[in-house]
C-alpha cells in the first residue's frame, strides 16, 4: 500500500473541520457535541470524527435554508446571476480535483482512478444546469384578447438530498445542480459511511459566491438525521437515492407529515442479456466485467445478472471468467488500479455472506468468492463469478451491490426478456445481439428506466436516470430533473380596463 495514515487522517480533518455539518455558510459541531468516527475502507485506519447530527441540527438547518429562500437572496436572482456562480463553484471543483478525489478515495475505499472522474462529471454536471437555466421559458397559452394566461415553473423551497455512499459525490451533485438552479434552498444529508467530500464541497460553493443558508450538509446517521429530514414539516421536498426498503420508509415519512414531495431513486437487480448472435463476445464479456465490478460493484445499476442464450453460455462465461481478472482489486490509490476496497468491514461480511448464500443454493464459484489484500486492514474483495444461477434463487433476486456476477443460462430471447423482467426492481438493462430489429423488439419489452444495446453502464449528463417498478420514480440528470425541482403556475390576467 502507498497510502499513510497520517495523510488520511490530515485529509479527513480538512474535508470535515468541526465536524463536517455546515449550515448558513459555516462548519459548526453537531449541537449535542456527539461525533462519531469515519474508519478508511483503504486500510482499517480513524480519519476524523463527523458529527452526529439530530433532529434540532435538522430543525436549524431547515430554519436557514427556508430564511434564505423567502428573503430571496438566491431563488429571486436572475437565472444570469444563478449561473455565474454555479459556473465558478464547477471551476472551484476542478481546481480541487485531485484534493476532492483523494478525500472520497481516502473515505469511501473507490479507485483513485474512479475518484477523479466522479470529480470530473460533478463539475460538468453543475456547468450543465448553469448553461441550461437562463435558457428555459414559460408559456403563454391562448386565450380570449382579454386576458392572459401565463405558465411559470416555480422552485420548490427548502430541499432535502438524502444520499448512499456509493458516489459521495456523484449523487449528492445530481441534485445539487438542478435543485440550485432552478433556485431552492438544499439541505444534504450525505450517507454516514462516506460523508466527508461532501462537506469539502459545501465550502467550494460558498467561495464561488452561494449565499449563506442556500446550501447547507448535515451529517449524521440515517435513522436519525435522515429521519427528521424526512418528517419535517417544513421540508417541500426530498430527493432520495439510497436503498429501496429505506425509499419506502420516506414516502411513510411524507404521509405522516406535511405532504411533502418525494422522488426515489432506488435499488437494482439488472439483467445483462447476451443473446448468441452478440456482434463481438470479448467486447460483450469485457463489458459484463465492467457492468459488475466498476465501482467494486456497488453500483445501483450494476449488470449482476448475466442472462446468457444457452448455445454459448459455457464458452461465454469462461471468457467473462478470464475479464473479471483484470478486476483484481489493488491499492486504492494507486492510478493503475481498477478495483478498490468495499465500504466497510460489516459490508464485506454481508457481501460475502450472499457468495455462501449463492453455494447453499446450488450456485457454483466460478471466479474469485474469497477476500483479498487481509493484510492491508482494508474491506478487499477478489472479483467473484457465480454460474449454475437459476432467477429463483436470493442471488438472482436480492441486490448484492458487491463485485458478485451471477450467471444464468436462458433457452433464447423469449426466455431471456421473461427472465430479465422477472425481478421486483427495473433500473436498467442491456442486451447484446447484431440483429436490429430484435435490439429495439428486446429493448422495448425491458421493463427497465435505461437499456442498453451492445454496451453496459453508458451515459452522459443528458439523458435521464431512474428506474421503473421498485427502483424507483422520478428522475435525475438531463433537462427532465429541471421538473423535478420545480413546480407549475398558472397566472390569470384578465386585461379588460
Ligand atoms: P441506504 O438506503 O441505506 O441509505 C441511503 C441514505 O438514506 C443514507 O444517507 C442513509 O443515512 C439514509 N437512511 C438510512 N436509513 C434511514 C432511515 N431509517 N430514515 C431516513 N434516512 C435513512 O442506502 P446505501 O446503503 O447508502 O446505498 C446503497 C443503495 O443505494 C443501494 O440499494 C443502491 O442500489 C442505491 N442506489 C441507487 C441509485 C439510483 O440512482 N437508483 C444510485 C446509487 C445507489
Amino acid at each position: 500500500m502507498t497510502t499513510v495514515v497520517a495523510d488520511l487522517a490530515r485529509l479527513g480533518a480538512n474535508a470535515a473541520p468541526e465536524g463536517g455539518t455546515f449550515i448558513d455558510g459555516s462548519y459548526r459541531p453537531a449541537l449535542s457535541g456527539e461525533v462519531f468516527t469515519r474508519i478508511s475502507p483503504v486500510d482499517g485506519t480513524p480519519l476524523t470524527a463527523v458529527a452526529a447530527c439530530t433532529t434540532e441540527d435538522v430543525d436549524l438547518a431547515v430554519a436557514v435554508a427556508r430564511r434564505a429562500f423567502e428573503d430571496g437572496r438566491w431563488s429571486l436572482a436572475a437565472p444570469r446571476e444563478r449561473k455565474a456562480v454555479m459556473l465558478r463553484f464547477a471551476a472551484l471543483i476542478r481546481e480541487q480535483r485531485s484534493e476532492l478525489a483523494m478525500i472520497m478515495t481516502a473515505d469511501s475505499g473507490k479507485p483513485i482512478s474512479a475518484a477523479l472522474g466522479e470529480v470530473d462529471d460533478a463539475a460538468g454536471v453543475l456547468e450543465f444546469y448553469a448553461e441550461a437555466i437562463d435558457k428555459l421559458a414559460g408559456e403563454v397559452m391562448p386565450t380570449p384578447q382579454s386576458e392572459l394566461a401565463l405558465v411559470t415553473r416555480e422552485p420548490l423551497g427548502v430541499v432535502g438530498a438524502v444520499v448512499p455512499w456509493n458516489f459521495p459525490l456523484g449523487m449528492p451533485i445530481w441534485k445539487i445542480a438542478p435543485a440550485l438552479a432552478t433556485g431552492n434552498s438544499v439541505i444534504v444529508k450525505p450517507a454516514e459511511q462516506a460523508p466527508l467530500v461532501v462537506c469539502a464541497l459545501a465550502r467550494l460553493a460558498s467561495e464561488a459566491g452561494l449565499p449563506d443558508g442556500v446550501l447547507n450538509v448535515v451529517t449524521g446517521f440515517g435513522e436519525t438525521a435522515g429521519a427528521a429530514l424526512g418528517l419535517h414539516m417544513d421540508v417541500d421536498k426530498i430527493s432520495f437515492t439510497g436503498s429501496t426498503e429505506v425509499g419506502k420508509m420516506f414516502l411513510g415519512y411524507s404521509a405522516r407529515s406535511n405532504m411533502k414531495v418525494v422522488a426515489l431513486e432506488c435499488g437494482g437487480k439488472s439483467a445483462n442479456v447476451v443473446l448468441a448472435d452478440a456482434p463481438d463476445l470479448d467486447r460483450a464479456a469485457a463489458e459484463a466485467a465492467q457492468g459488475a465490478y466498476f465501482n467494486q460493484g456497488e453500483v445501483c445499476s450494476a449488470g449482476t445478472r448475466l442472462v446468457v442464450e444457452a448455445p454459448i453460455a459455457e464458452e461465454f462465461t469462461a471468457r467473462v471468467i478470464e475479464a473479471a481478472q483484470e478486476w483484481q482489486p489493488g491499492d486504492p490509490f494507486d492510478p493503475a488500479t481498477r478495483m478498490g476496497a468495499l465500504i466497510d468491514a460489516g459490508h464485506l461480511d454481508r457481501v460475502t455472506g450472499y457468495i455462501r448464500t449463492g453455494q447453499e443454493e446450488g450456485a457454483r464459484v466460478v471466479a474469485g468468492g474469497e477476500r483479498a489484500l487481509v493484510e492491508t486492514g482494508g474491506s478487499y474483495l477478489q472479483p467473484t463469478v457465480l454460474a449454475g444461477v437459476n432467477n429463483e434463487m436470493r442471488v438472482a433476486r436480492e441486490e448484492i451491490f458487491g463485485p458478485v456476477l451471477s450467471v444464468l443460462a436462458v433457452d433464447d430471447a423469449v426466455e431471456a426478456v421473461r427472465v430479465a423482467n422477472d425481478s421486483i426492481y427495473g433500473l436498467a438493462a442491456a442486451v447484446w445481439t447484431r440483429d436490429v430489429s430484435r435490439a429495439h423488439q428486446i429493448a422495448r419489452r425491458l421493463r427497465a428506466g435505461t437499456v442498453w444495446v451492445n454496451c453496459y453502464n453508458r451515459g452522459d449528463v443528458n439523458v435521464p436516470f431512474g428506474g421503473f417498478k421498485q427502483s424507483g420514480f422520478g428522475r435525475d440528470k438531463s433537462l427532465h430533473a429541471i421538473e423535478q425541482y420545480t413546480q407549475l403556475k398558472t397566472s390569470w390576467f384578465n386585461l379588460d380596463d
